[in-house]
């Protein structure tokens, strides 16, 4: 789950660390959201660690949609600036 840039549109891969942003999210409303009725009587938290690198984190961060999960947002410093340029 953490071989590459969370961003799809990237193909940068996972090497090291220190380099871009580490996001630690529990998903356990998309799981909630997602399994049958049986097993939403127990719903387990997950917690899934993504990661975007360095060029994508300096624009964009993690949030989460109803619709299709986790997915990238832009930062929302980078929308403001795009607003006032
Ligand atoms: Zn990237």
């Amino acid at each position: 789950m953490l071989s590459k840039c969370a961003n799809p549109g990237c193909a940068a891969t996972f090497l090291y660390l220190h380099q871009g942003k580490l996001f630690r999210l529990d998903t356990s409303i998309a799981v909630v959201a997602s399994t049958s009725a049986a097993e939403t009587k127990k719903p387990s938290r997950r917690i899934e660690f993504f990661w975007l690198c360095h060029p994508c984190a300096a624009e964009l961060t993690l949030g989460y949609k109803r619709e299709t999960g986790i997915t990238v947002v832009p930062l929302p410093k980078a929308l403001a600036r795009a607003q006032t340029a």
